[in-house]
């Protein structure tokens, strides 16, 4: 198991550990009205997440933009345990429609491959953000090759990556970031540790 010594520990959210239906993080921001426009896009009006990783995601793009890398979109943050319910029952709908010969628990364990069920999304910590660019795919472009290279200096981590899905349990999210806080988010970048290794959890 890894030790950590300096600084509190990152919350792990995952489906071995899930938060409780009544969880909800303190210190949420009104994304839409926190973050300067020019800045980054929020996808839905009214998107919140936790002020501390709202700051840090800001420090970020700032950075990005002095490097000439702008339109950036925030498509997801927070989800209330009954928002990843809804999530989690249209792909379980939409796995039932597509093949009506699948069992419930067939179409079930298909959603949960791409959907985390209910209380095991990371997005109940308010840490953790799509990022994305408007009206087209995120993976190749250079908004997506400069979030890898650097959102570790900000305090964030890649959190599933395709060389650790075994681990996390998710196919990899090339979009989804979740702040870790530094030192951690360099240290698990230095050597190359997903956040279930990393907290000795794997
Ligand atoms: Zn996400």
């Amino acid at each position: 198991a890894v030790q950590w010594l300096a600084g509190s520990q990152p919350l792990l959210v995952n489906r071995q550990h899930p938060v409780a239906s009544d969880f909800a993080p303190a210190d949420l921001v009104n994304l839409s009205e926190y973050c300067d426009s020019s800045l980054v896009k929020i996808k839905y009006d009214g998107t919140q997440g936790v002020r501390e990783a709202a700051d840090a995601l800001l420090r970020m793009l700032e950075a990005a933009k002095t490097d000439g890398i702008t339109n950036w979109q925030v498509s997801a943050a927070y989800r209330s345990y009954a928002d990843q319910q809804r999530i989690f029952d249209n792909k379980v709908k939409s796995f039932q429609n597509n093949n009506p010969d699948w069992s419930l628990s067939r179409c079930r364990s298909a959603a949960s491959v791409t959907v985390a069920d209910p209380g095991a999304s990371e997005h109940h910590t308010g840490l953790a953000f799509d990022i994305t660019v408007a009206g087209t795919i995120f993976k190749g472009t250079e908004q997506q090759i400069w979030l890898h290279k650097h959102c570790w200096d900000y305090g964030f981590i890649i959190r599933y990556q395709e060389d650790k899905e075994d681990i996390t349990g998710f196919l990899a999210e090339c979009w989804h970031i979740r702040y870790v806080g530094l030192p951690h988010s360099t240290e698990m970048r230095d050597r190359n540790l997903c956040l279930e290794e990393y907290l000795g959890e794997a």
